[in-house]
């Protein structure tokens, strides 16, 4: 969810997968040596072939987007890029769902490349449903009551929907975040804690979007001390089940966790972060995860060297 979406909207961010979705364990993750160039990453040409209803692979399809084409399937039209379907209606045009499938198969690279060469754990599409009018995306929503009013937009499991928002920046930043927790879901087997999956939602989103746009841009120049103004102890951050009710709450929840992936990426080994990711969303506490992965004694140590990094 972004900052906007987060209230109230926590079930839309369960990992529901059809019970036929559940592929075996993926195979061990190659190094991160393995990452293809970045020219590939950026300039690879997005095929797009506008398909039938009946011709999309649907295995990715969940309930909400099921519903959406069989109650107005008349006024929908299809297509089909490599990793993505995407949907939009006939009468708003081709052009905003392709920008959104470019953006998206650069996601779908970027991640598992910067998971370490990731691979797929679904390996089908995502169905991204596009809504350029806000009366149709307003009504789609009150059939939501889980996701808040709001809302731009939201993932669940492999699908996404996707209001074009008022601004293009916005829109990009919407999208990136998103994406984000999508390319989790493909890539990453079980469910980071809350904490984590905002945060690397947060911080891929908006390293991944500059990436998109031909920027480098160092982490280091990023997160450095003096940035996180209020932030959460790790404690409180790692116990966090529900989004907060509390707006300010919420708002330190983010910045504390994009700022703590950030500490781990720019004070530790970046090659660390998929394997601590890994066994997070795994299930292993974090505690024991930060041990294994960063050679930390206890969550004291971790707070300690954490404060120092952003104050
Ligand atoms: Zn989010």
């Amino acid at each position: 969810m972004t900052r906007a979406g987060h209230l109230a909207a926590a079930a839309a961010l369960l990992l529901v997968f059809p019970a036929s979705a559940v592929l075996p364990t993926a195979p061990a993750r190659a190094a991160a040596t393995n990452a293809a160039p970045r020219a590939a990453l950026t300039n690879a040409p997005v095929s797009w072939t506008e398909v039938k209803a009946e011709e999309l692979d649907q295995r990715g399809l969940l309930p909400t987007g099921k519903r959406l084409l069989e109650e107005e399937g008349d006024k929908w039209k299809h297509a089909q890029t490599a990793h993505f379907a995407m949907h939009f209606a006939a009468s708003e045009g081709t052009n905003f769902a392709w920008k959104v499938a470019v953006q998206s198969e650069f996601f779908y690279r970027y991640i598992s490349q910067e998971l370490g060469g990731a691979q797929d754990r679904y390996p089908y599409h995502s169905h991204i449903f596009t809504f350029r009018n806000e009366t149709r995306w307003k009504k789609f929503l009150k059939t939501q009551p889980d996701v808040s009013k709001w809302s731009y937009s939201f993932a669940q499991g492999l699908c996404m929907f996707l209001q074009q928002a008022e601004t293009t920046k916005k829109q990009s930043d919407v999208l990136a975040h998103e994406m984000t927790h999508l390319m989790v879901n493909h890539f990453i087997e079980g469910r980071p804690p809350l904490w984590l999956n905002e945060g690397v939602a947060e911080y891929y989103g908006e390293f991944g979007l500059s990436e998109f746009r031909g920027l480098k841009r160092h982490p280091g120049s990023v997160f450095k001390s003096g940035g996180l103004r209020e932030a959460m102890t790790l404690e409180r951050l790692f116990a966090i089940a529900k989004y907060p009710g509390d707006e300010k709450e919420v708002h330190k929840l983010y910045a504390t966790s994009k700022y703590f992936v950030g500490f781990l990426m720019v004070k530790k080994p970046r090659e660390k972060f998929p394997g601590f990711l890994a066994d997070v969303a795994g299930g292993m506490a974090e505690v024991a995860a930060l041990q294994k992965h960063y050679d930390f004694p206890d969550l004291a140590t971790v707070q300690k060297e954490f404060t120092r990094f952003y104050r």
